[in-house]
């Protein structure tokens, strides 16, 4: 057999529906008495009615997280940091909240406690991404990895389709890259197969309009499991290619994620066999990139690349910032391969 190594973050997880009732409770736990509860403005409802609910454990609520961790809004957040002598964070939200309370973390070493309610996993990972002038750049680093996560599938339930298909395949996304990561071991491969399989089984119930608790549940699981293979493994030419669009295109993080696996996994397909045997097995379907391309119709409002507005110019700028500080991957990288696979995706067609 071949060594590995493994290592999983130390996080506190709680899994339930209704568990967001145990907040405070996991607050005292990590003896936190003056938390900054954050949320982006769509969810500052939300979070407020959190706030309240802590009483005087919570001292403020900052409702302002946005896409990409842009540090200008960082540096706002900072201020009542300070000013409200705040000893911990409490990130109720998606991949953008959650960044933002790494953000924090960074530069403080401030306890957090995450409370997602999308399938995009950041609360599992110790990586930050953060954006500057127009540029993202991600570190790795346990300084941002959240002490407690509170998954409660009930949050996820006022997620439209719209929302909740791609973000589950973003989720997917990661677990599909963990599967031929060079630092892949046999934990790690375990549980993106049973997150693919979750996810995969998610979808319809998902994507159905009505809220199905069964699929709620099982992609919220998909999505936690993928989020440790995040954390624990490299990830390859579809996370590079992710974070340009997102970084210097600002395109929908989620969306991006959901239109690109089928190309990016196509592109790896006779380089990781073994990794695209599990994905098969995992949809049960016998031709993954099919399999992949089905779910991505499935979930994703925006089919093709063209419809999220890029130019044939935009694909040009892209496939030179994909080749900057290259990831690993399987099948080795050239400019013309991210420029094919971008300019596939664009027509929207069949990988
Ligand atoms: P998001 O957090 O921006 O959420 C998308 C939208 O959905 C927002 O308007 C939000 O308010 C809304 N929303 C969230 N939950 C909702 C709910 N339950 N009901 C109704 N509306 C809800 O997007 P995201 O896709 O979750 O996260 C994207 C961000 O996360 C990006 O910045 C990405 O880089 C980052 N990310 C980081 C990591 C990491 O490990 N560092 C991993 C994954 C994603």
């Amino acid at each position: 057999m071949d060594p590995f190594v493994y290592s999983a973050g130390p996080a506190r997880v709680l899994f339930e529906t209704g568990g967001l009732a145990k907040t405070g409770a996991e607050l005292e736990f990590l003896g936190v008495h003056r938390a900054l509860v954050l949320s982006t403005p769509q969810q500052s409802g939300e979070a407020e009615a959190l706030a309240k609910s802590l009483g005087s454990r919570a001292v403020g609520v900052f409702s302002d997280a946005a896409m990409h961790t842009p540090v200008e809004v960082t540096q706002q957040a900072m201020a009542q940091v300070q000013s409200k002598n705040v000893d911990g964070i409490v990130s109720y939200g998606g991949g953008s909240t959650i960044g933002l309370g790494k953000a924090i973390a960074l530069r403080t070493d401030l306890p957090q406690l995450a409370i997602p309610t999308t399938y995009a996993g950041s609360e599992m990972t110790p990586i930050i991404g953060q954006t500057e002038v127009g540029r993202k750049t991600t570190q790795t680093t346990s300084k941002v990895l959240p002490e407690t996560v509170i998954y409660d599938p009930a949050l996820t339930y006022t997620l439209p389709s719209f929302i909740a298909g791609p973000s589950a395949v973003n989720a997917l996304a990661h677990a599909v890259e963990a599967l031929y990561a060079e630092n892949r071991n046999p934990v790690t491969s375990m549980q993106a197969e049973a997150s693919i399989a979750a996810i995969g089984r998610s979808m319809s119930g998902l994507m159905s309009g009505a809220i199905d608790e069964n699929a709620r549940a099982d992609a919220f699981y998909g999505a936690w499991l993928a989020g440790t293979c995040l954390a624990s493994v490299g990830m390859g030419i579809h996370h590079k290619i992710c974070h340009t669009l997102g970084g210097s295109f600002n395109l929908n993080h989620a969306d991006i994620h959901c239109l690109m696996i089928p190309y990016t996994a196509a592109f790896n397909r006779d380089h990781a066999p073994e990794a695209m045997a599990a994905i098969a097995r995992a949809l049960g379907v016998s031709d993954p990139i099919a399999g992949l391309f089905g779910l991505m119709q499935t979930a994703a409002k925006t089919k093709d690349l063209k419809s999220f507005g890029m130019s044939l110019d935009d694909i040009e700028r892209a496939s030179d910032l994909a080749m900057e500080r290259a990831y690993y991957n399987p099948r080795p990288i050239t400019r013309d391969s991210v420029r094919n696979m971008l300019l596939a995706a664009y027509e929207g067609a069949h990988p």
